[in-house]
């Protein structure tokens, strides 16, 4: 009899999986708070969210109490000419609780469509207006955004998009201002906003995940964004994995401390990472853009799934558990504990910079002379990882924990340990 990874092996593609050569995938057959569990029994401690998706644990009783009525009620009805409760519901939570300038939402169906959606939104908007010449888009070097077309086109021109790249529309990358580096990148945006032609800056809001878990300061993008919005460039807040309480307040935006983005991203725990689903958000004059006796002016973007009754359930009950002050504390929990951790290892041998921003920690090992990150490092950090019954999928020479809120201390000691195993390797 063949095995669930064999019969696995024999049928599917995996995302990001060299098929060839990648090892039989785990097979996991039940979930249960920050622990997944494989078919043989084994347990494996979830240290990065399930690609940075699960808020409150695997399997989550309210969340799965709140799909199963929905499904039984209304599992799914189109949503051009339609609308249900449960979309407006979740709706008017949002724009209650997101920076006071975001007045519109609008569905889709993940972390990628969310972003096509923004940049949709920023090109009709000044065609709309009469000024199609605007059509630029700024972003950060490394950045990553999605993998459809558009979010391609404004992520870093990195190995994963090679072939694609003759299709991909032509953007202007500006540097990550980390520290040390603010006025370089102020610089360069000024040189680029002297441009008639630029239309958005797209950025993931202080921490940029893909690109290794890279932070800056709301200090320097706040600056940042003045900048674009003196010249009319509306700024697009990706929050797709920076949203629903990762980075400490609610949504990272929260922290920059004049400035609002026009148009926001969301996806990953917006379900607390139990069913696909993604929205857009913009500022009232975005909108208005819109509105005209000219049905041409409309967005025409839709997906047949597009606010999924049963997706917006499983958002409601995951923003209830977020708001609730026992999710709170929990995430100034594991604040506190990646506070003292990184203390603890910053500035040993082997560990070249320890990053730190709410729930995410980033350590960044020195890969030593000569050392091709991926043949070696990366892999055999994931394999120390899966030795030790963890879960975590390191950038290179990077490793990240970005772990379910409900973690206890002791699943926290966990990882910490794997972590301080990998200086070894
Ligand atoms: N934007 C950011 C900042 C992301 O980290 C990701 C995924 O990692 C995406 C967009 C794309 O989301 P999805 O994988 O749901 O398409």
């Amino acid at each position: 009899m063949p095995t669930l990874a064999e019969r696995d092996y024999a049928v599917l593609w995996h995302p990001y999986t060299q098929m060839q050569t990648a090892p039989l995938p785990v097979p996991i057959v039940r979930g249960e708070g920050s622990w997944l569990i494989a078919e043989d029994g084994t347990r494996y401690l979830d240290g990065i969210s399930s690609w940075w998706v699960n808020l409150h644990g695997h399997a989550h009783p309210h969340i799965a109490e709140r799909v199963s009525e929905q499904l039984r009620t209304l599992e799914h009805v189109l949503f051009a000419g339609f609308t249900h409760p449960t979309a407006v519901e979740l709706a008017e939570q949002l724009l209650a609780l997101l920076p006071a300038n975001q007045a519109r939402v609008f569905y889709s169906d993940n972390g990628s469509t969310a972003v096509e959606v923004a940049l949709k939104m920023v090109l009709q908007y000044f065609h709309n207006l009469g000024q199609p010449e605007r059509r630029t888009f700024l972003c950060f070097q490394n950045s990553y955004h999605g993998d459809t077309f558009g979010a391609m086109a404004v992520s870093s021109r990195g190995a994963f998009t090679q072939p694609f790249w003759p299709l991909l529309f032509d953007v202007e990358f500006l540097d990550v201002p980390v520290p040390g580096q603010e006025q370089e990148v102020l610089s360069q945006l000024d040189a680029l906003l002297a441009r008639p032609d630029v239309a958005g800056f797209i950025f993931e809001p202080l921490v940029l995940g893909t690109a290794g878990m890279v932070m800056y300061t709301p200090e320097v993008l706040d600056e940042l964004v003045r900048r674009c919005h003196q010249h009319g460039v509306l700024c697009i807040a990706d929050e797709v994995m920076t949203g629903f309480g990762r980075t400490g307040p609610l949504f990272a935006s929260e922290l920059l401390p004049r400035e609002q983005p026009d148009i926001m991203c969301f996806s990953k725990g917006l379900t607390g990472g139990t069913l696909a689903m993604g929205l857009t958000t913009c500022a009232a004059p975005i909108y208005a853009a819109f509105l005209s006796d000219d049905k041409m002016k409309a967005l025409f973007h839709g997906h047949s799934y597009t606010a999924n009754p049963v997706a917006c359930a499983a958002a409601l009950a995951s923003l209830e558990l977020t708001r609730a002050e026992a999710c709170t504390q929990q995430r100034q929990r594991l604040a506190a504990a990646h506070a003292a951790f990184r203390q603890e290892i910053e500035g040993l041998p082997g560990i070249r910079q320890v990053r730190h921003q709410g729930t995410i920690l980033a350590v960044e090992y020195d890969p030593g002379e000569g050392t091709s990150y991926f043949s070696r490092l990366r892999d055999a950090f994931y394999q120390l990882a899966i030795d030790n019954h963890v879960v975590l999928r390191p950038l290179g020479n990077v490793v990240y924990l970005l772990p379910p809120y409900c973690t206890t201390n002791e699943e926290l000691e966990l990882l910490y340990a794997v972590l301080r195993q990998m200086r070894e390797l």
